[in-house]
């Protein structure tokens, strides 16, 4: 794989190969975005490209500088700097790939947080000269879960960068970094994918292309259920059994309507729960709101309708879920959860937020079908 690979990111992707191109690589970059659309992919690949022994002209070359022309980012017209990629094949882009390349170094957080220790490392690595590469690579993912001293002690770093190193912070939660090391860095923003590219990735991951053999035993198409769920995405669904995930929120739902005493794990588990009770409220609001149109197949085809759910595959358990609430109260339970959500980056308490959305759900009269309680 390659930059040119990154699926649904074109412009993100164009800034970094258009760097590239120009050979002025900052010392400090922070990949944000959400969870799951490419991040680390792209901090990976980008680190083959720096220190790829035979670099190639991207493909994508056509359409960013059709782009850059455009957009005209620094008042220049017409771009004609070649945009540089790596080879994936050679020594180099192989190891860096399966992380045995010695100027490339990946942090992850452990027991979900990065320490000092882990800083330490960096620092480490950074003292010695590229053995073979170009320069040293440290991708630092999920940067935002440094704690405050781990992140006292990468300042020092960010603010020193040691001559031919990269650092490429990845958070899905930046404004969770501290001011200080954000500023130091060079940012570059991914968005959330398209269907159509979500569905690409899920099917080049899980080499499962869509088609009538890998219909669910409802009938449902099994990519198809992905994409919706992955709400762009795609890497939820390729590294989690997001179907079965969807299974255990409910039960979560249930417990908070019901008597069972579950909870959230983590905080973690708290905001994936939060995003699919979103689109829960927006399925059944559409259901409310188009009655019997969307309980009717038939008819719904014959209206052409374009409204899609995105628990179409569990519609009868939503539409009973919501039987006895007034659509004005989930619409204003909606938009009190997506403030919730939009929170979530000042590290709200997992307690008081359960009984906050616990007494919203209970309000709304929400109800466990019969035949799953229990
Ligand atoms: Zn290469």
């Amino acid at each position: 794989m390659a930059l040119r690979d990154v699926i649904g990111q074109d412009r993100s992707v164009g800034i970094l190969l258009q760097t590239l191109g120009r050979g002025r690589v900052p010392s400090a970059y922070l990949f944000s975005g959400e969870s799951g659309i490419g991040k680390k992919f792209a901090a990976v690949n980008f680190a083959k490209a720096i220190n790829c022994l035979k670099p190639v002209d991207s493909q994508q070359s056509s359409v960013i500088g059709r782009r850059n022309g455009a957009e005209s980012i620094d008042g220049v017209q017409s771009v004609d700097y070649r945009l540089i990629d790596s080879c994936d094949e050679c020594p180099s882009c192989r190891k860096i790939e399966s992380g045995a390349h010695p100027d490339f170094l990946m942090i992850t957080p452990e027991k979900g947080e990065i320490r000092v220790s882990e800083i330490r490392a960096v620092e480490e690595a950074l003292s010695f000269k590229p053995y073979e590469g170009r320069k040293k690579v440290v991708v630092i993912d999920d940067a935002d879960s440094m704690n405050q001293s781990a992140a006292n002690a990468f300042l020092k770093t960010l603010e020193e960068p040691p001559v031919d190193s990269l650092l490429i912070l990845v958070a899905a939660h930046a404004d969770r970094l501290p001011e200080t090391i954000r500023s130091r860095c060079s940012r570059v923003n991914f968005t959330p994918l398209s269907p159509d590219a979500c569905e690409k990735v899920i099917q080049s991951v899980a080499g499962q292309p869509a088609g009538p053999d890998k219909k669910r035993s409802d009938g449902a198409d099994e990519v198809q259920v992905m994409v919706r769920l992955s709400m762009g995405r795609p890497g939820l669904a390729v590294s989690a059994d997001i179907v079965g995930e969807r299974e255990r929120f409910i039960s979560l739902l249930e417990s908070m309507i019901g008597v069972c005493g579950e909870t959230w794990t983590d905080k973690e588990e708290m905001e994936r729960w939060l995003d699919l009770i979103l689109i829960m409220l927006r399925d059944m609001t559409v259901l409310k709101v188009a009655g019997k149109d969307f309980q009717n197949k038939a008819s719904r085809a014959k209206a052409g309708s374009g409204m899609t759910l995105f628990n179409s595959d569990i519609r009868d358990y939503v539409l009973q879920v919501s039987k006895a609430s007034e659509i004005d109260g989930m619409v204003e339970a909606y938009r009190k959860l997506v403030l919730l959500r939009a929170r979530l980056d000042f590290n709200l308490n997992k307690g008081v937020t359960w009984n906050y959305v616990s007494g919203m759900m209970r309000n709304l009269r929400f109800r466990v079908p019969a035949g799953r309680a229990g």
